[in-house]
């Protein structure tokens, strides 16, 4: 007599209203997120005790309201106040590791498996830490989540539009230099109205030169021209947000022909005043037109979220089922910017896994065979050359 038991049965009535407890079962990807947005609060804290640093406030509900953390802002320049807070606490090396690996491990503990994880170097640099040591210290603490959680990320340089195009060049000299050895691409980051990509061309033509890959912040302060320069000008692989491109149609189809990856990331859009609200996100129309879209944090702390609740959010809010979810975690698997074969095999083990989730809410355990951490084979990759000089 057999002891296997039987497969649960399937239900035909109405969709089952997933809880979020399911989605943060699901293999994921997070492909924005911003380091410097991403602390736990009591690591503000702690940081800002040990060093003596002054804070708005010195304990965390208080820190909470100073900051804003999940409200609405109603501008980006007023959602990107809460870094001056941030940045206080990030000048070391080691407060750098740690955020790095706290980070990593609160997106491992909710099942996200690959995750690029962007800052500008630059920004850290206040207390006189060299630029490949502002690199080395967030590697270091990323490495170490990896070895203890399994959750495998890299890091994506920012050049900040509101500064300067030496700046970003200067940066992009650095994500040159860290090729193939934890950075994977270059974004730009910052004010978005009144500084346009195009300004930053002499900092993409490098990165291309290299054959590095690129995203950038478009069309969430501005219209459907800041994506267009993106693309075309900057040569971007990948929109960060792209909330307007739904304002050119001709664009969108462009972008959907190239399947141009869109880093969607609906929270952080409300909060900036992008999106009036979730219902009237973009991303239900982008998906349903076949772009190819991902869903992302931005930032874990000032937005107050987890990609699992983001994913929840386009299931309760905007009518996502389960067969939708998959595909948006399937695309961000497919928009990494891993090499084809690595990407090719947290694919496979992706799909094979959400295979198990059903729209009812059972799911089947996924056998020990199958674990995600023996499936990586990331020791067993090529080996990768030293860095080139670069500017400290
Ligand atoms: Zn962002």
């Amino acid at each position: 007599m057999s002891t296997q038991k039987p497969p649960p049965a399937r239900s035909t009535s109405a969709p089952t209203r997933l809880p979020l407890s399911f989605i943060e079962k699901l293999p994921k990807t997070d492909l924005h997120v911003h380091l410097d947005g991403s602390l736990r609060v009591e690591t503000i804290l702690d940081l800002a005790r040990r060093d003596g640093i002054e804070l708005p406030a010195d304990d965390a509900d208080g820190l909470r309201r100073a900051m804003h953390l999940g409200e609405n802002c109603g501008s980006l320049v007023e959602y990107l106040k809460a870094f001056d807070v941030t940045l206080r606490v990030m000048q070391t090396a080691d407060s750098l590791t740690r955020i790095a690996y706290e980070l990593a491990e609160d997106a491992a503990r909710e099942n996200v498996r690959y995750m690029e994880v962007r800052y500008a170097p630059m920004l850290h640099t206040r207390k006189g830490l060299k630029l490949t040591s502002v690199i080395e210290a967030v590697l270091e603490g990323l490495r170490a989540a990896q070895k203890d959680h399994g959750i495998e990320a890299n890091i994506i340089v920012c050049g900040i539009r509101n500064i300067s195009a030496e700046s970003s060049l200067e940066m992009a000299e650095l994500a040159v230099a860290y090729k193939n050895r934890g950075v994977v691409g270059f974004d730009l980051a910052g004010a978005e109205y009144d500084h346009p990509a195009k300004h930053h061309r002499a900092a993409f033509q490098l990165v291309r030169d290299n054959n590095i890959n690129t995203t950038i912040h478009a069309g969430e302060a501005y219209g459907p021209e800041s994506i267009a320069q993106a693309l075309h000008v900057c040569g971007a692989h990948r929109i960060g947000h792209g909330c307007r491109l739904r304002e050119d149609g001709d664009l969108l189809h462009y972008v959907n022909d190239h399947r141009i990856t869109l880093e969607c990331c609906p929270s952080s859009n409300v909060q900036t005043g992008a999106i009036k609200d979730l219902k009237s996100h973009p991303i239900r129309l982008y998906a349903d037109l076949g772009l190819r879209v991902t869903v992302n944090t931005d930032n874990r702390l000032i937005t107050d979220t987890t990609v699992s609740k983001e994913l929840w959010l386009c299931h309760t809010e905007m009518g996502f089922s389960l067969k939708d979810l998959k595909q948006l975690i399937i695309a961000g698997f497919k928009s990494s910017f891993l090499p084809f074969h690595v990407k090719q095999e947290y694919l496979r083990q992706a799909s094979q896994e959400l295979q198990h989730f059903h729209d009812d809410g059972t799911f089947e355990e996924p056998s020990a065979s199958a674990s995600h951490k023996q499936a990586r084979p990331t020791e067993a990759r090529e080996p990768t050359p030293k860095p080139t000089a670069v500017a400290s």
